[in-house]
């Protein structure tokens, strides 16, 4: 039996669907999940050594490919110190100027383990701030786990067909509006009705979690426009998006300036770290200062900082983000000239090292847009891609990364692939 499909027996026995995150489980697009033992640079391998070109990057983090050598070691020299102190570090500092000089709005930052912690938190003190309840999130955005945002939710939620999860209380629901994204008028119409109520708006700038689809620049204004005008805190979701649409964030492309951020994903290099932060007078409010309460044992941990202080400084190097562009483009535009010649419905996007693809001509701008998609062609690509040797995330609802170790000539043997596997399912068509 092939080994892959061995272990996922064996891990259904014990974990709950054989994985510890549900979209890992290929819920959507079947088959048996490939159970990965060795990953470098642009690759991966699994438990039959079989390789894979991988656009998945750990769901983000690996910007700068897997297992990057300067990382390591330096992860590896971090562990010979010790692997936790429960007690402030100087690379706490470190990283957080660093991101502060890379993301300027973030003026008072706090280190936590996982972007949903993040996001959790920053709800926790926007509420905190304004002593309101009511909070705005848009259909199709995921912000992680917490119950308040796990309504109309992104990601594995929409990939199981199930975007509010069961076990939220009616009464936290109640207080998450869920308003369609990139819908102008909806945002104005709740402002106007309810907005001395709203505590937060929180949005993924550019949305990764119903496939790649970026927030418009009215939509965007507005959203800076209507929290500014009704004292409510606007918090870009940049886990997803952070150092990897560009250096700086969604926001530097939106030249806009978010009262609270979260960041996750590259921030960590691969290891758990993620962060909130914003403006100084709210990031006040969290304890020790304020009376905003949040915790974490392993908070800021001195090896997974390290990694991620590493990370920064190799993603800061000249020319970083216009190679990381230029190649994902290459992917993107390669992919939808490809599948056009096969006569496929098809359309892409990219920004930074973020692109998304859909099987529909027109570009989808929201999540019902999403929802018109063929996903029988997403799932017979995805499977002739991953069986020729390339990994795309499991599911039409998620974005796709691209590293620095994706050299052009990679890129090239990936459309390589493509041109097959299209040629392949436009028998289907
Ligand atoms: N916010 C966004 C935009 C995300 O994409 C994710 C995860 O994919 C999260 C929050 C939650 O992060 P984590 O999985 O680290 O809890």
């Amino acid at each position: 039996m092939d080994r892959n499909q061995q272990l996922f027996e064996k891990a259904k026995t014990i974990i709950p669907g054989g994985v510890n995150s549900p979209v890992r489980a290929f819920g959507s697009v079947g088959g048996i999940p490939r159970f990965i033992n060795k990953a470098q640079g642009a690759y991966v391998w699994d438990e039959n050594q079989t390789r894979y070109i991988d656009y998945v990057g750990s769901w983000g983090p690996a910007i700068v490919g897997h297992a990057h050598p300067e990382v390591v070691q330096a992860v590896c020299q971090a562990a010979k110190n010790g692997l936790s102190f429960g007690t402030p570090t100087e690379n706490e500092i470190r990283i957080a100027e660093e991101i502060r000089h890379i993301m300027p709005s973030m003026e008072q930052i706090r280190l936590v383990s996982s972007g949903t912690e993040a996001t959790m938190s920053t709800i926790r003190l926007a509420r905190g701030f304004t002593g309101r309840d009511n909070i705005i999130k848009f259909e199709g955005c995921y912000h992680g786990h917490s119950d308040s945002l796990l309504v109309k939710a992104g990601s594995g939620l929409l990939t199981f067909g199930n975007p509010s999860s069961a076990g939220v209380p009616e009464d936290f629901s109640r207080h998450t509006l869920v308003l369609p994204y990139n819908n102008v008028e909806a945002l104005q119409q709740t402002f106007a009705n309810k907005g001395d109520s709203i505590a937060c708006v929180i949005v993924e700038p550019i949305a990764g979690n119903m496939n790649m689809i970026p927030a418009t620049t009215e939509f965007v204004r507005a959203l800076r426009e209507l929290t500014e005008r009704y004292g409510s805190v606007l918090i870009y979701d940049e886990v997803m998006t952070g150092f990897r649409v560009a250096l700086g964030g969604a926001q530097s492309i939106h030249g806009i300036k978010p009262d609270l951020t979260t960041i996750g994903k590259v921030i960590g290099g691969g290891m758990p770290v993620a962060a909130f932060g914003g403006r100084a007078d709210i990031m006040a409010n969290i304890s020790p200062l304020g009376a905003v309460y949040q915790a974490g044992t392993l908070s800021g941990n001195p090896v997974c900082v390290t990694a991620g202080l590493k990370t920064l400084e190799i993603i800061q190097r000249p020319d970083f983000y216009t190679t990381l562009s230029k190649h994902t483009r290459q992917l993107s535009d390669g992919l939808t000239a490809i599948a056009r010649e096969a006569n496929i419905p098809f359309s892409s996007r990219s920004e930074g090292g973020m692109f998304g693809f859909y099987f529909t001509d027109n570009l989808p701008s929201c999540f019902a847009d999403m929802q018109n998609t063929n996903q029988i062609l997403f799932k017979e690509f995805f499977h002739a891609m991953l069986s020729r040797g390339a990994a795309f995330a499991p599911s039409a609802y998620e974005a796709g990364f691209v590293s620095a170790a994706h050299s052009s000539e990679i890129i090239a043997d990936t459309l390589g692939l493509a041109a097959e596997a299209f040629t392949e399912i436009a028998r289907t068509v």
